[in-house]
């Protein structure tokens, strides 16, 4: 990871791909690249959605690597919502791709002159940007599959839905899991708004013919792996909580404790709370059955496995298994203690681009 990609939406004759050497943020990855890049660059005042602000999307330092759980993304920029330094993550494939191909981020810049809507393309010949209006008010569903015609099933995608074409505060940036669906969400903040300004939909990752990065010492990176893959295993909520029953286990642990966002976060309790527990939520899914659904990986080398696959009644794929916080956000929140309704609420969130907190919250205010 020793290249940044910076792209200018506003050059003039229509955006300019600039890739320089990391420099000065050599040895940062992740969240303190991200957000080191808009402490520096990014004027404190200037307007979020304005040619000032930058996007910046990088991977954690040991992406690419053969090191378990190496695979988040950071987004960073000066937030639409909170007009704070931002830095959402998530999960999926592109981080690791985005590593091996050897970028420590692209960095968007600059406010496009008209509404034109890009596709960035990053692989092992360089990257390109092309305009794409096909693209225009789709969801992050049906652009994926789009893209998928065009480039197969093995890349990796980026996008923003309808949210953060509108610039909506609450949008989200998606990245495709292992199934190429868009179900891991840089969700706070607003991100995706600013993706959306700069005039973006998506970016296609394709790290065919790039190997996994080497470390400088294997056996004593063998060694660190093999020690922290064994911690991970041992320990009950990494290696049991976590993988069979997902973030979601937290629901009945908060619930007991008196924590539990509820009806608008009027109270600390749901009474219906374990009829959309984990422990509920994974028994369903495993009843249904389908492949990966109570305990699934987002990434490759994910050895927690706290994902799953929510299929609805008849056996058809939903969503990914609804997160801890998606739970509380439409559930207990919104008086809600039906784990389909909740499902459907997140898919709808992952394809519009939304977050999910920032939904449940809101529609618990209303
Ligand atoms: S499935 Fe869960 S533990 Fe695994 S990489 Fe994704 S978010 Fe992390």
């Amino acid at each position: 990871m020793d290249k940044i990609v910076r792209i200018n939406m506003g050059a003039a004759g229509g955006p300019k791909v600039e890739t320089t050497p990391v420099g000065a943020y050599a040895g940062l990855g992740g969240r303190a690249l991200t957000s080191a890049v808009v402490s520096k660059e990014v004027p404190p005042l200037c307007h979020a959605l304005g040619e000032d602000n930058k996007l910046v999307i990088s991977p954690g330092l040991l992406s690419g690597s053969a090191a378990s759980m190496s695979g988040r993304l950071s987004v960073g920029c000066k937030s639409p919502l909170t007009g704070g330094i931002k830095e959402a993550n998530a999960g999926g494939q592109p981080s690791q791709m985005l590593a091996r191909l050897g970028y420590a981020a692209i960095i968007l810049e600059g406010k496009p002159k008209d509404d034109t809507l890009y596709k960035i393309v990053v692989n092992a010949k360089g990257v390109t940007i092309k305009p794409d209006n096909s693209l225009k008010k789709i969801g992050n569903y049906d652009t994926v599959e789009k893209i998928k015609k065009e480039f197969g099933d093995k890349v990796s995608v980026i996008s923003i839905g309808q949210a953060g074409e509108m610039k909506l505060a609450a949008a989200s940036i998606a990245c495709t899991d292992m199934e190429m669906r868009p179900t891991r969400h840089a969700g706070r903040g607003g991100v995706g708004a600013v993706m959306g300004s700069k005039g973006v939909k998506a970016i296609v990752i394709d790290d065919s013919g790039c190997k996994m990065r080497a470390p400088k010492d294997a056996e004593a990176f063998k060694d660190a792996m093999k020690r922290w893959a064994d911690g991970l295993k041992k320990h009950p909520v990494t290696g049991q909580g976590l993988p069979a029953f997902g973030t979601n286990v937290l629901t009945n642990v908060v619930n007991e404790a008196g924590g539990y966002p509820t009806k608008n976060f009027m109270w600390g309790k749901f009474d219906n709370c374990t009829k959309i527990s984990g422990e509920t939520q994974a028994a369903m899914e495993n009843a249904r059955g389908g492949e990966g659904s109570a305990t699934h990986g987002c990434h490759t080398g994910c050895i927690i496995r706290c994902s799953g696959t929510y299929y609805d009644k008849d056996g058809h794929y939903l969503t990914k298994q609804p997160e801890y916080e998606t739970v509380w956000a439409h559930g207990g929140n919104c008086g809600i203690d039906d784990l389909d309704v909740i499902a459907q609420l997140d898919r709808l969130d992952d394809d519009f681009g939304l977050d999910t907190i920032e939904m449940g919250a809101t529609i618990g205010v209303a």
